[in-house]
């Protein structure tokens, strides 16, 4: 080693363990950072050095390794043979590396590893002599032949199991350790041949071209077709690149006394403490995870290699009280010395991630700041909803779009009727092209929804997730046709069963065992620590007095939303609504009218009750009046069907819709404004307390729409229940209500943003047709990032609800304002809403606590507490 050298090259890519690197993790990765962070606890590390992301992405846009980068390894493998006393490459006693990937954002087992770099036939020979241990070089070499033929050559690596499996049968042998020193040899030489056979080279000897070819091979698995598609589920950019860790071999299959093995500082399953893992008596790293072998629970260690088990036992205690956080480590012990090659923080479910929290703040080892903080608000979906046994392996028949949570067998139906009735009998599952108001019926009777088209704004996702019900759409390998299905190849008749996931968008044909939903103490204890911190208010969108009692079991302090048209619907309303769509005169209208309104007003006592006093925002019926008829084809008389010609529009989206229907026919809103104040004033006199009712008016975007609908509200009003207060207000769901919100305020006395409107007329993107068909493409090819319809397009979206914010407020400083499109129930979204200063969001029942936690995570990260990163990687 030559410490001028060193002093005169600066570092540009390549870092020792125990050398302060800026940069951190991004820079480092997190098995990096993992591993300069236990060196510099002296924990017993083996010695190395990482070479950044930085370099990894140089790589990416020169398609070569950078300029600089040979050399600057070269210094660092001289200081590892300095600290080490051994050479690389050297056939008498070579010092020996692995090449381990290793992102900024934990992602297991999706890139490539490579260990026993260094060897060759000389080196094999003279690491057999000085370790007196012929059997493991000859068995290093051998792996190495294989993971570097793999990973840098591509070869298949079946092409090499299959040759260890044929000479363990020629042997007669069952198992790996059972193949002697001779035969580890004879298998180097057939492995050296597949090699070259494939690659048309010999296997490199040279240590450095391994070592340099190892790295290069690491920085093209950030680009594996699995890596992409696991970036893609977990929302990881695609241009961090992977850092790579160049580090000392120590030897887990070294006899007897070696071993290797992973471990939990607590169980990642229910979050319990105590010790859980797995541990292999003399193997490597790879025969773990490969399932060669069945590994032995990590207990067995403390009567194999005592001393070795009980400083691991005291290193993860330590590993866990300095990241504050429960851990997932890796580690090998080499002649019974431990040597730890891996921490970072254990991938857990919801359960555990809440019983582990809970569990640390009653040791006093983190806040309640902190447990908050580091909970994946998504996650709490798990333990709403039944799902899928997540130990079971199955593999899927097709997948969707994971439209609505949880997990639901049954059998399969193809219209709502059948639902309705098949359901008497037992589960089904509705199947349909895409739903319509029309099935709502089936829709309740069904455990689950599955649909060929749609997206996560569907009718069917957004009704699916309203009744937490399981909603798999948008699954492009179905397709349905003459009462049967085919799903991905596989013909389905009525009556089969599958399974639908629609956490994750799997289908499955047949039944699957489910898990219950979990709720406990946990989870009320960390959501109740949430609502101190948190300053947006949570609402939920509710349709009935069944959402609405959900909903606040969940902790909702209001409903946000109750859509009127789902009342429209049902047996005994339809025809009846028909009959009013269908009338010549208004007087025909109104007495169809007459007839509707007491459906309504028993529907808003039941929501005035369920709330018990909380404020609810019932809004005016939206959709046009044609959904409420049948296909022109099925209409039962001629009158019917001129009429659905008429009112056949080519956009219905922008059409006659919300308070456009509510001026054409006023009778229909004032009907409706009636049935609230009856109800209203029905509740007080029964419960003795007032309901807190807002009256709220779609798709405005006009300040004299708003002025007419406010002026017919308060005269309604004054008829039916002058004394009790109430509030006039207006969804903002039109680009131009936004942009006028000064004037719009004047009339309103609250906002709501209704954002599946709003991104669907801002971006001239079809809530209908936009998922499953360019969007997808777009998803897909990174033209957009994420979703819109999931999570609000905060640079477009955003600022016109920023605009209306602004606006609004400065015409009326009073005003409240809330947000009841699907966003309402997305953290992203949700952190947006906390920023734009909202007062409330309202969302879904099943997604209440998961807004509730994140609402409080933005007010924590505001005040700079509670922040979590994740350690290592
Ligand atoms: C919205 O547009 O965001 C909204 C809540 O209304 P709907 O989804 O009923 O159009
Ligand atoms: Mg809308």
């Amino acid at each position: 080693m030559s410490d001028t050298f060193d002093f005169d090259m600066a570092n540009t890519f390549v870092y020792d363990f125990d050398e302060p690197a800026e940069g951190g993790r991004e820079l480092l990765g997190g098995k990096g950072i993992g591993l300069a962070e236990m060196t510099q606890m002296g924990i017993p590390v083996p010695a190395g050095f990482t070479i950044t992301t930085d370099a990894c992405r140089a790589y990416m846009r020169e398609g070569d390794l950078p300029q600089g980068l040979a050399e600057e390894v070269e210094s660092h493998i001289a200081r590892l043979e300095a600290r080490t006393g051994k050479q690389f490459g050297s056939a008498d006693d070579p010092l020996l590396v692995s090449v381990r990937s290793g992102a900024a954002i934990s992602m297991p087992g999706m890139m490539d590893t490579i260990l026993n770099l260094g060897l060759n036939d000389d080196a094999a020979a003279g690491l057999a002599a000085r370790t007196g241990n012929e059997r493991f070089a000859y068995d290093s070499y051998r792996r190495l032949i294989q993971m570097f033929g793999e990973t840098a050559e591509g070869i298949d690596g079946h092409l090499f199991e299959t040759a260890l499996a044929d000479l363990k049968r020629k042997r007669g042998v069952q198992l790996d350790t059972e193949l002697d020193a001779k035969d580890l040899q004879e298998l180097v030489e057939t492995f050296k041949k597949i090699y070259e056979q494939h690659v048309g080279s010999e296997f490199p000897a040279d240590a450095r071209e391994q070592l340099l070819r190892s790295v290069a091979a690491v920085f093209r698995s950030w680009g594996n077709p699995r890596a992409q598609v696991y970036r893609q589920t977990q929302g990881i950019p695609d241009d961090l690149g992977t850092a790579v860790n160049v580090v000392q071999m120590v030897f887990g299959n070294k006899g007897g006394k070696s071993g290797t093995g992973v471990a939990f500082t607590r169980n990642p399953s229910t979050g319990e403490t105590g010790l859980y893992g797995e541990f292999l008596i003399d193997a490597q790293g790879e025969d773990v995870v490969a399932g060669i072998r069945t590994p032995q629970p990590l207990e067995a260690m403390r009567d194999v290699l005592p001393e070795a088990f009980e400083q691991l036992v005291e290193t993860m205690h330590r590993l866990e009280e300095h990241y504050r956080d429960m851990q997932d480590v890796e580690f090998t012990v080499e002649d019974e010395r431990l040597y730890m090659l891996q921490t970072r923080s254990a991938k857990r479910t919801a359960a555990a991630a809440l019983h582990a929290a809970v569990g640390m703040v009653e040791e006093g080892l983190i806040s309640r700041d902190d447990a908050v903080g580091r909970i994946d608000p998504s996650q709490l979906d798990q333990l709403l909803h039944p799902m899928i046994d997540p130990s079971a392996a199955l593999e899927p028949a097709a997948k969707g779009l994971n439209a609505s949570p949880g997990a639901a067998s049954g059998a399969i139906v193809f219209d709502a009727d059948t639902a309705v009735e098949r359901a008497k009998s037992g589960p089904v599952i509705l199947v349909r092209f895409e739903t319509t108001p029309d099935d709502i019926h089936g829709m309740i009777a069904a455990q689950g929804i599955l649909t060929v088209h749609g997206g996560m704004t569907s009718h069917a996702a957004v009704v699916a997730r309203g009744m937490g019900k399981p909603c798999v759409a948008g699954c492009d390998e179905l397709s349905l046709g003459g009462g049967k299905m085919t799903l991905a190849g596989h013909a389905l008749a009525e009556g089969d069963v599958i399974t639908i996931d629609g956490g994750t968008g799997r289908v499955f044909i047949g039944e699957v065992p489910l898990v219950a939903p979990q709720l406990n103490e946990d989870f009320e204890t960390v959501l109740g620590w949430a609502d101190e911190f948190r300053r947006l208010g949570v609402w939920a969108n509710a349709d009935n007095p069944e959402d609405a009692v959900r909903a606040r079991e969940f902790g909702a302090e209001g409903v946000g939303l109750c859509r009127t048209e789902h009342m429209f619907f049902g047996e005994e309303r339809l025809p009846v609504v028909q009959e009013m769509i269908l009338a010549d005169s208004v007087a025909g209208r109104q007495a169809a009218l007459d007839r509707l309104l007491p459906f309504q007003q028993a529907d808003f006592e039941g929501i005035f009750e369920a709330m018990a006093g909380l404020p609810v925002v019932i809004r005016l019926l939206d959709p046009p009046l044609h959904e409420f008829l049948p296909a022109e084809s099925e209409a039962t008389d001629e009158k019917m069907r001129r009429r659905i010609r008429s009112l056949h529009e080519q956009n219905p989206m922008l059409g006659t819709r919300g308070c456009r229907l509510g001026i054409q026919f006023p009778e229909i809103y004032e009907m409706q404004v009636r049935a609230i104040a009856r109800a209203a004033n029905a509740v007080e006199k029964r419960t003795g307390q007032a309901p807190q009712v807002e009256v709220m008016h779609p798709l405005v975007g006009f300040r004299e729409e708003l002025r007419r609908l406010r002026a017919l509200t308060e005269r309604v009003w004054a008829e039916e229940a002058p004394g009790l207060a109430h509030r006039v207000g207006t969804m903002i769901e039109v680009p131009r209500a936004a942009l006028r919100a000064d004037e719009i305020a004047e009339e309103a006395d609250f906002f709501s943003f209704g954002t599946n409107d709003l991104t669907q007329m801002t971006l001239a993107f079809s809530r209908d047709d936009a998922e499953g068909k360019f969007l997808t493409t777009y998803l897909h090819e990174g033209v957009l990032e994420r979703n819109p319809f999931e999570t609000i397009d905060v640079d477009g979206v955003g600022d016109l609800m920023r605009i209306a914010v602004e606006r609004g407020r400065s015409s009326k400083p009073e005003l409240k304002l809330g947000i009841c499109g699907e966003h309402g129930g997305d953290p992203k979204s949700i952190a947006f809403c906390h920023e734009l200063g909202l007062d409330y969001v309202s969302c879904s029942p099943f997604r209440v606590p998961l807004a509730r936690l994140a609402a409080a995570q933005s007010a924590l990260k505001e005040s700079g507490r509670g922040s979590y990163v994740a350690a290592g990687g």
